[in-house]
């Protein structure tokens, strides 16, 4: 064999063993969409995100897993990707966990939200002026605290923190733009969390009700009057369920049924001078949903 021969044999040898974790990286991203899951949760053994639990994944060398954590550390944050059977995804990469998003999701910055684009538009607007609390609201597995900390890692990802009350009570120290505050239940609570609105910080509550204005009344019951005028927004939202975007009539992502995961409904209220307004009700946005393919009428019946 000619050298010549020999180091281009060499260079291939060498250029297929780089791409192997490439290759186990697609295989693994493939049998995770395949099962259903939300997320890969790479470790020691791949871990994925099915409806919520987190169930062993694909099993690979522990050599191969090393390859493909060192493969994902570096890729961008967002992937395309495409299946060996043409299905189309995105993947959302953060350290080790990759997010799964089925391309017939509505893409917007907040895309996970499915929010309705305006919106989305007014809580970037209030999320870049700050001195604002925005509700979340929902009955129990609602997915609130999801959204409210989706919201927050969308709008600023940077200095935030989750604020109990403990941490509400001197929250002029904490070294935070924007605050979570889980369950705003109390009287003090939601003072704080109002005064450090009114202040400059962008909060993100969440509460327990079955729709925005439910959330309002709740919100005005605990805070004290003058503090009211820092609620920017409220989100009120309800799971139903999703259609399966890679069929029709049911495949075995879907297990036949013709649906994969959920949906949030959202009702929004929005400042509007001294008071609210209704913004989106729950049925313009079943609507708008059931029109985009997401949901269906009996979904949302
Ligand atoms: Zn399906």
């Amino acid at each position: 064999m000619s050298p010549l021969i020999a180091a281009s044999l060499g260079a291939a040898v060498l250029s297929l063993a780089r791409k192997r974790p490439e290759a186990n990286f697609a295989r693994l991203v493939e049998d995770a969409y395949f099962r259903g899951a939300s997320h890969i949760h790479l470790g020691e053994r791949a871990r994925y995100r099915v409806d919520g639990e987190l169930v062993a994944g694909l099993r690979l060398s522990r050599r191969a897993m090393a390859g493909v954590a060192r493969h994902v550390r570096g890729l961008p944050r967002l992937v395309a990707f495409r299946g060996s059977t043409g299905f189309e995804l995105d993947l959302r990469v953060r350290e080790d966990v990759i997010e799964l998003l089925v391309r017939c999701t509505i893409t917007l910055g907040l895309d996970t939200l499915d929010l309705w684009p305006e919106t989305a538009e007014r809580l970037t607007r209030i999320a870049r002026e700050r001195r604002a609390l925005v509700l979340v609201a929902g009955a129990g597995q609602s997915g609130r605290t999801i959204a409210a900390r989706a919201l927050l890692a969308e709008l600023n990802p940077e200095r935030t923190r989750t604020a109990e009350r403990e941490d509400l009570e001197r929250w002029e120290e904490l070294d935070a733009d924007a605050l979570l505050v889980e369950r705003l239940r109390d009287a003090r609570t939601a003072d704080l969390a109002l005064e450090a609105a009114l202040e400059g910080r962008l909060v993100v509550a969440t509460t327990v009700a079955c729709d925005a204005s439910g959330a309002e009344a709740r919100l005005r019951g605990l805070a004290a009057p003058a503090l009211l005028p820092g609620l920017a927004l409220v989100l009120a939202q309800r799971l139903v369920p999703r259609r399966c975007c890679t069929c029709t009539a049911g495949c075995a992502r879907c297990k036949g049924t013709g649906k994969k995961g959920r949906v949030a409904l959202q009702e929004v209220l929005v400042r509007e001078g001294s008071g609210l307004r209704l913004a989106r009700s729950f049925a313009e946005d079943a609507r708008w949903k059931i029109e985009r393919g997401l949901t269906d009428e009996r979904a949302c019946a």
